[in-house]
């Protein structure tokens, strides 16, 4: 292990020279004496350039997409243009307050309202909300309308939504927070919603279905138009976790298969590298009969020029996020889309979809893959085969690809594959760089048969080696132990 910033401080060095302080200032008459300090505080004793030595190094040793493949099925983890991140620190954005009048806010309001109807054209849905701060919110919201829009037309007995079980684990927590039952939908040999089990749960009690598409397999959910149907024949709404829309946009409008509404990730689809666990952004697209549930303000647009727009507030589910969402991400979502244009959009939908078959391909006859279909824009391969044969878990190769200079896929899910690998290289990638990751995986499965003992070890090259993930969560302590 490094030394801490604390360990490295040296008694008396300095990194910053202030100006010394007007003995005429009083200190004790600014702030009052019993929060002045006694001792002085202990704070690390560095010079600049050590503290750049330190941090510098210390940012490096993590996996980022500028270091690697980050193959994350389901994040998108793409490579964002460094322009769109330049464009968004412009002082004219980067100083704006929330609470500034109207007038002085024309041009972003312009891109937000803009923004708002790029994202309804790319999902074929009538009326676009920024307002949620990620695609779980994003969920949250969408339930919340579905449940307005039943209590509008005292759809009282309305209180369940049915969820495949390859879902992402938000949709059934969402659909809980707002106070439905989940009910459980299986999947076909296919990967696929199983019909026939769909007909035998959807009854006056079902208010909406909540769809991934593509799955969480990549694979597209082609009876989509039948589910459309019979989910629509009890007047229930078919809600689209978007979060896959990397896959569909240009090649496919989910307001023209039979959704009725649906979250976008602009962190995910649109620009913004995520995986820190920054700011987010989950707009909510609806068809025209769910828009006056959209939370308010939307961005409007009068004779007057643009402005925040609160006249459903009425029938609104209200607000869900202080002020307007985070612009920041909207900005570069509409950098992101008017940069690529609509041809732009559907390439990328393209070579992701290209990429992931490609790589499919390359690691096929190495990993069992449970549904072999064609994919979309991610595929799930598995390492039963690697279990069976040589005890080597999906944990154990994900752990080696580090060693390797990868990030791992998700590993563990979707839950309906064992030993799961959920593999999502993304547009960005080179034919080079899918190469390379394909000879890393095939390197992996020759060392399961020759050495599964390295692979019980792996990471050997990483500055921490296996974490204990739970005790991480549930007990995180990032302060350092001083004495006094
Ligand atoms: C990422 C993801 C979500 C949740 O989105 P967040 O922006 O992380 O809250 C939901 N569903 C699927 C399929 C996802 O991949």
């Amino acid at each position: 292990m490094s030394k801490t910033i604390f360990e490295l401080s040296v008694p008396g060095r300095k990194g910053i020279t202030l100006p010394p302080r007007d003995p005429d200032i009083p200190l004790n008459e600014i702030i009052p004496q019993e929060l002045l300090r006694e001792k002085p505080a202990r704070i690390p004793e560095l010079s600049e350039i050590d503290v750049m030595r330190h941090f510098i190094p210390l940012s490096q040793k993590n996996h980022c997409i500028e270091k690697g493949l980050y193959p994350l099925g389901s994040c998108t983890m793409k490579y964002n243009p460094k322009l769109h991140e330049s464009l968004v620190r412009y002082p004219s954005f980067q100083n704006l307050h929330p609470l500034q009048p109207e007038s002085t806010l024309q041009g972003t309001l312009q891109i937000l309202y803009e923004l708002q109807n790029d994202l309804a054209e790319i999902s074929g849905l009538d009326k676009v909300s920024l307002q949620p701060a990620a695609g779980a919110q994003g969920e949250f919201t969408g339930i919340r309308i579905i449940f307005a829009y039943h209590r509008a037309k005292g759809n009282t007995h309305k209180n369940k939504i049915i969820i495949p079980d390859s879902a992402h684990g938000t949709n059934p927590a969402s659909c809980a927070l707002v106070g439905y039952e989940v009910v459980e939908l299986k999947s076909d040999s296919r990967g696929r919603c199983d019909l026939a089990h769909l007909k035998s749960i959807v009854n006056e009690n079902t208010a909406g279905f909540m769809l991934t598409n593509p799955n969480t397999l990549g694979l597209f959910e082609d009876q989509i138009e039948e589910i459309a149907s019979i989910i629509h024949s009890v007047d229930g709404l078919m809600y689209l976790d978007g979060a896959n829309l990397n896959a569909l946009m240009g090649l496919v409008k989910p307001g023209e298969i039979g959704f009725d509404l649906m979250h976008f990730n602009l962190h995910k689809t649109f620009a913004t590298p995520h995986g820190g666990g920054g700011p987010g952004s989950g707009p909510v697209g609806v068809i025209a009969k769910l828009a006056p549930f959209l939370p308010v303000p939307l961005i409007g647009k009068n004779e007057d020029g643009y402005f925040f727009d609160y006249s459903h507030k009425q029938s609104s589910i209200g607000k869900v996020h202080t002020f307007y969402g985070n612009v920041a991400v909207m900005l570069r979502a509409y950098f992101y889309i008017i940069t690529l244009g609509a041809e732009g959009l559907r390439q990328v939908a393209e070579n992701a979809i290209i990429n992931a078959n490609y790589l499919m391909a390359l690691i096929k006859d190495y990993y069992h893959i449970q549904y072999p279909d064609h994919c979309m824009h991610e595929f799930v391969a598995d390492s039963t085969w690697q279990k069976k044969e040589y005890g080597v878990s999906t944990l154990d190769i994900a752990k080696r690809l580090l060693d390797k200079g990868f990030h791992a896929p998700t590993v563990y899910f979707p839950l309906i594959v064992p030993e799961a690998m959920m593999i999502e290289p993304t547009e960005t990638e080179s034919k080079d760089s899918l190469d390379a990751f394909a000879s890393a995986m095939i390197e992996i499965a020759q060392e399961c048969k020759e050495n599964p003992e390295l692979l019980h070890s792996a990471p050997l090259t990483t500055p921490v080696r296996r974490v204990d993930d739970v005790r991480a969560v549930k007990m995180l302590d990032t302060s350092f132990p001083l004495e006094d």
